[in-house]
This record gives C-alpha cells, structure tokens and sequence, in this order.
C-alpha cells in the first residue's frame, strides 16, 4: 500500500516555471554549486515527484538533512568536483539580521552606559548645590525646585538602568541563539555550518588544513536492531570518543551518522596517525544496553582524509575525502583511507 507520502507526491505535478523555482531551491538547500551535474540531478529530482528518485531523496532528507556528495552518486547523480562556491541559503539572511541587531544592541547599551554616567554626574552636582542652598537657607523656593529635579533625575536613571540591564539580557540572548546555530543538539558538537566556517577561516589564513569524513558503519542496523533513541545514544558516544581521540582538532556532526574532521597545522602523516588511534579506540569499545547490559556488538567507522592544497575550495577537498571514504567502505569498513 502507498504511504502518505507517497500519496502527496503522486499527487503532484508542476508548471515549469514552479520545476525551475524548486530546482533552484533544492540546489540551496543542499548547498549545490549551480553546476551543470548538479542541475540535472535536481531536475531528476523535481521533474518526477513520484518517481523512485525523489522518493530516495526524501527518505534521507526527512528532518531537514542535506544530501552528502555520497548520496548524490548512490543516487546515480554526479557531483561537481571543481570550485564549488557556497550559495547562500536562509539561514545566511538570518544570521546576517541577527548580526545586525546584536550591533545595534551594543550600541544602544553603550549609549545607556554614556547617559547613566551624565546623569548620575548631574544628580550629584544637583545635590551638592541644594545642600549648599539650604544650609545658607537663603533660597526656599529654589531648594523645593532643586529638590523636584532631583527626584526626577533620580527616577530616570533607576529606568535607564533597567533598560540597560534588559539591553544586556537581550545581547546575551542572541549570543546564545548564535552559538545555538553552530551547534548540533544530540552530540554538542560543532555542526556543519560551524565546521564550514572553520575551514574556510584556516584556508583563509593560508594554515595547513586535512580534512576527515568519517562514517559510522552499518548504523543502519543498529537502529534496525534496538531502536533509534539507542542509535542516538552510540552517536553521542561515539563523537565524545572522537573529540577526546582528536585534542586540539574540531570534530563536528556533519549530518546524520557523518562526522568531520578539521586538522589544522598538522601534516598529513600525523593526522593520519591521530584518526587511527581514534577509529581503534572507537572499534575496541564495548557498547552495552544501559537497560539490560546486553552487549550492542562492535561499532565501528570508516574514514577518508585527505590534505587541502593552498586555495582549494570545500567542495573539492571534501569530494576527494568522500571518495576515499567510499573506498574504505567497499574494502570492508573500519578502516581510514588516505590521499
Ligand atoms: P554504511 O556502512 O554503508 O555507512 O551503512 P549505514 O547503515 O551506516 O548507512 P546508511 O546510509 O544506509 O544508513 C545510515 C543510517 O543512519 C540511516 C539513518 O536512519 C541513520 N541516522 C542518521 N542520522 C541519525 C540520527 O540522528 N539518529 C539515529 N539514531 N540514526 C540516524
Ligand atoms: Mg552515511
Ligand atoms: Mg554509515
């Protein structure tokens, strides 16, 4: 029987005004150079929404996943290996606001600190003279006005220091909705757009960069076999195991069961060397149900790592680390190749 989805999609046909506005979605979305290969894969995708294609896709990119160069050549697409520049999505049209507003933040709380400052300047000089006055007690009338202002200049630097205090709640607030964006919830690891940025801040700066993809073996099974919380669990293990068998390097959830890794000022023999010892750790540990201690079995990762040239984009060094990664899958698993 038909799923639901199955259902919507079949259902489905589109103007070809509406495949050219998907397909350029779709290309965002998954972060596609707007290539040739890659056109034509999303046309596949798009032009037959019912068809055994698009309903791939769909199933790998339920819950908002990207497709992985990986997936795209399972699929039958072709990724281009070539400068792959960065399109940029939504979530860049909100980082660029909220960069934006966390600017004017601090200049509105900078500006309070200026006026808070003025006024409690005033409101002491204000006093100083009324105290003067009454003790001369010549003035009665100015004394009462003095004593009015005074109490006005005190009442609006106790409103101006909660603005300022609710200022700095709302800077605050936004720093961590920030960092929230670069973070993946399940693991606490850098995500992807974290991990991006990271490379090409390094390659910027013209530092030795190898790049890791590493891939959990036969995950799938072990969702199959106990459950996707459990999954979820192996997951949050495993990227501890890699962060402390990697120290000094960003380990990040790429998506799904992938994870990155950014060597930074290292050759290509040391990181090499550092991801072996961290695959051994991660095969040589003994995962248990924590509800009955029954054993989960060996969980292992394949690997491919490879070094960046001077200049080299994202796409075209991650491409090469996928293809070896391929090729430690079809070599048996739990292993590293590199280039
Ligand atoms: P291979 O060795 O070829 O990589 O086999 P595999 O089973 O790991 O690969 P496949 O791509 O067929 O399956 C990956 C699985 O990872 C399917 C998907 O449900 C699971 N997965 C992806 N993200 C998550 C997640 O956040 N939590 C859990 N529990 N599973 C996830
Ligand atoms: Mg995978
Ligand atoms: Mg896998």
């Amino acid at each position: 029987m038909a799923t639901a989805r199955e259902a919507r999609l079949a259902t489905v046909e589109y103007r070809a005004d509406q495949v050219f506005d998907r397909i350029g979605r779709f290309l965002a979305q998954h972060r596609l150079s707007p290539d040739p290969l890659h056109y034509a894969f999303a046309y596949r995708v798009i032009s037959q929404p019912a068809g055994v294609l698009a309903q791939s896709v769909a199933a790998l990119t339920e819950g908002g996943i990207r497709l992985t160069a990986r997936d795209i050549e399972k699929l039958g697409g072709q990724v281009a290996t070539g400068a792959t520049p960065d399109i940029p999505d939504a979530t860049d049209a909100v980082e660029g606001l909220v960069a934006q507003t966390q600017m004017h933040v601090e200049g509105f709380t900078d500006m309070m600190h200026a006026i808070r400052t003025e006024t409690q300047d005033f409101g002491r000089d204000l006093a100083a003279s009324a105290n003067a006055m009454r003790a001369s007690d010549s003035a009665g009338d100015i004394v009462r006005l003095t004593g009015v202002m005074l109490d006005r200049v005190q009442s609006a630097e106790t409103r101006l220091a909660a603005a300022t205090h609710e200022a700095e709640e709302l800077r605050l607030k936004l720093e961590e909705a920030r960092s929230n964006a670069r973070c993946d919830p399940l693991t606490d690891l850098p995500n992807r757009r974290a991990f991006e940025e990271s490379f090409a801040k390094h390659m910027q700066a013209g530092d030795a960069v190898c790049l890791a993809v590493c891939d959990v073996d036969r995950f799938k099974r072990v969702n199959d076999r106990f459950g996707h919380s459990v999954g979820d669990r192996v997951l949050k293990a495993i990227a501890e195991a890699l962060t402390t068998a990697c120290p000094g390097h960003m380990v990040a959830r790429y998506g799904g069961e992938e994870f990155t890794v950014l060597f930074v000022g290292t050759t290509l023999d040391d990181a090499y060397a550092t991801l072996e010892r961290a695959r051994d750790v991660v095969a040589d540990k003994r995962y248990r149900l924590r509800e009955s201690d029954e054993p989960l079995g060996a969980v292992t990762f394949s690997a491919g790592i490879t070094e960046a040239k001077p200049g080299e984009f994202l796409g075209s060094v991650f491409g090469r680390a996928d293809k070896l990664l391929y090729t430690a899958k079809d070599n048996g698993r739990n292993q590293i190749r590199r280039l």
